[in-house]
C-alpha cells in the first residue's frame, strides 16, 4: 500500500510526538523475522522487538497457527462465570515457568491492566485478612508501570504523571532511583554501590508512614522503560527481606524483564527472588495479541477464598471483558512453547553477551557518550542532554537510524537496543554500526 492510499487526519498516535510524524510519516505494512517493510518499501531491522514485544521474531508459523486454529474453533468467550479451556492452559503453563509458589494467573490485555490489578489485589488481600489499614503503595522514581491511575501513580517517569498530578493516587510514595553515574557504564554485572539504597526505605518512608499502613512495594527489577538501569547487587533481596519483616506485599513489574529479556523465564529468576506477585505482558504472546496478567502467589488466592460470605459471591470484584481471551491465550501457549523448544531464553542471554559486547566496545568514547548500560538482551547508550532541550539528541538519532533501516528505542536522553531473541550476530553489528554513526553525526 502505498503512503498516499491513507489519510493522516483521524489516527490519534500514542506517545508520539504527532506534529512531526505528520510530517515524516513511519508506516510499517509488513514484517518478517528480524524486519519490517516500511510504506515506502524500504526494510528496518527491529532493534527492539517492536515495544520488547516479538522475542520470537515476526511472523512466526506456530504462534500465526495457534491463532488461525483457534478463531476456527472458540473465537471467543469471557473468562466470567463460564470459561475457557485456552485459559486454564495458558495460565497451568504460566504457572510451571513462574519460580516458587506464584501458581494463580489473573489475566488481562496490557501491562497498565497488570500494574492495577496487582495493586488491587494487594488492597483485597489485607482486608481479606481484616488489615484494611494496609492502602499505601511504594514505587521508585523513574519506574514505569503504564498508564492507568494506579499504575502512572505508583510509576515515577515524571513526564508520564506531570498533566494528571492532582488525579493521581494520594497514598503514594517512591523508593530513591537506583542510578549512581559513579557506575555510568555496566556490562553485565550488578554495581557495587558504596551506600545501601534502601537505608531510605527504612530510615525514612515507612517510620514515615508506618510500615504496618505499606500494602505493597512494586518495583520493575530492571528499569526498562526509564532507559535500562540496573539495580545495585543485593538490592533485590534486600527488598524482599524489607518487605517480609514488615509484611508488605512485593510486586515485580515484569513487563519487559518477563519471558526471557534477562536469559531466564523471569527477573525473579535471574536475581533468586520471588515476589508475591509478578506482573507480565508483551513477549507472553510475542506481542502478537494483546495480553497481560498477574501471577500470585498461592497465599494471595486462599486468602480470598477464605470467607464466610455465600458461595454465588464474588470473591475479587475484578475483571475485563477480554481477560482470559481464548485466541490472546493460544497465542501465549504457541508463544511459550516455540521460545521453549527453540530454547530461545537461553539465546537470548548469549547474544546479550555478543550485543553488551559491542556496546561498550564501539560507544565508549563517542561524543556525548556518558553512559553505557548492558543486561540479558538490552542494551543502552546515554546521552549527555542538549541544554535546554532534553530527550532531543535521542530522538534526532532515533530519526537518523530509522532513515538508515535501524529501529531503536529513544527513553529521554538514552537510546536503547533489544532485539528479538533470534537476533544473529549480523543484525547486531548492523544495529550498533548505524548508531555509531548516528551518535555521530549528532554530535
Ligand atoms: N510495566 C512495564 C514495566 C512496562 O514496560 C510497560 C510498557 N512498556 C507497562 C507496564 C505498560 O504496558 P502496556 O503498554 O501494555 O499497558
Amino acid at each position: 500500500m502505498a503512503y498516499n492510499d491513507f489519510t493522516m487526519d483521524n489516527h490519534w498516535l500514542p506517545f508520539t510526538p504527532n506534529r512531526q510524524f505528520r510530517k515524516e510519516p513511519r508506516v510499517f505494512v509488513g514484517a518478517d523475522g528480524m524486519e519490517f517493510t516500511t510504506h515506502d518499501g524500504r526494510k528496518v531491522v527491529d532493534g527492539i522487538s517492536s515495544l520488547w514485544c516479538v522475542g520470537a521474531g515476526h511472523n512466526r508459523k506456530p504462534i500465526n497457527d495457534a491463532i488461525t486454529k483457534q478463531l476456527n474453533t472458540l473465537d471467543y468467550s469471557t473468562a466470567f462465570q463460564a470459561s475457557n479451556d485456552q485459559a486454564f492452559i495458558a495460565a497451568q503453563k504460566i504457572a510451571e515457568m513462574a519460580p516458587g509458589d506464584l501458581n494463580r494467573v489473573l489475566f488481562c490485555n496490557s501491562g497498565s491492566e497488570a500494574a492495577d490489578t496487582s495493586l488491587k489485589v494487594a488492597l483485597a488481600y489485607h482486608r481479606a485478612r481484616g488489615e484494611g489499614h494496609r492502602n499505601i503503595f511504594i514505587g521508585r522514581e523513574k519506574g514505569y508501570h503504564g498508564v492507568g491511575f494506579g499504575g502512572m501513580s505508583v510509576g515515577g517517569i515524571p513526564a508520564n504523571r506531570k498533566v494528571f498530578g492532582t488525579a493521581l493516587l494520594p497514598r503514594v510514595d517512591h523508593l530513591r532511583f537506583i542510578h549512581d553515574p559513579k557506575h555510568a557504564f555496566i556490562h553485565n554485572t550488578e554495581p557495587v554501590w558504596d551506600e545501601d539504597p534502601l537505608l531510605e526505605l527504612e530510615n525514612r518512608i515507612l517510620p514515615l508512614h508506618d510500615p504496618s499502613n505499606v500494602a505493597a512495594i512494586i518495583v520493575e527489577p530492571v528499569a526498562g522503560s526509564a532507559g535500562w538501569y540496573i539495580p545495585p547487587k543485593g538490592y533485590l533481596k534486600r527488598l524482599r527481606e524489607i518487605c517480609d519483616k514488615h509484611g508488605i506485599l512485593l510486586i515485580f513489574d515484569e513487563v519487559i524483564t518477563g519471558f526471557g529479556r534477562l536469559g531466564t523465564n523471569f527477573g525473579a529468576d535471574f536475581y533468586g527472588v520471588v515476589p508475591d506477585m509478578l506482573n507480565f505482558a508483551k513477549c507472553v504472546t510475542n506481542g502478537v495479541i494483546p495480553m497481560g496478567g498477574v501471577i500470585c502467589r498461592d497465599k494471595l488466592y486462599d486468602a480470598m477464598m477464605k470467607t464466610d460470605a455465600p458461595e454465588h459471591v464474588i470473591e475479587f470484584f475484578h475483571g475485563y471483558t477480554y481477560s482470559g481471551h481464548p485466541v490472546a491465550c493460544a497465542a501465549a501457549i504457541a508463544t511459550l512453547d516455540l521460545m521453549q523448544k527453540d530454547a530461545l531464553f537461553q539465546r537470548a542471554g548469549e547474544m546479550g553477551k555478543l550485543l553488551g559486547n559491542a556496546f561498550h566496545s564501539t560507544f565508549k568514547g563517542l561524543p556525548n557518550v556518558v553512559g553505557i548500560r548492558s543486561l540479558g538482551l538490552a542494551a543502552a547508550v546515554e546521552l549527555a542532554p542538549i541544554a535546554g532541550t532534553p530527550g532531543k539528541r535521542a530522538f534526532d538519532i532515533y530519526l537518523d537510524c530509522f532513515k538508515k533501516g535501524a529501529l531503536v528505542r529513544p527513553a529521554g536522553d538514552v537510546v536503547v537496543i533489544a532485539p528479538p531473541y533470534i537476533v544473529e550476530k549480523s543484525h547486531i553489528d548492523q544495529l550498533v554500526n548505524t548508531l555509531a554513526d548516528s551518535i555521530k553525526k549528532n554530535a
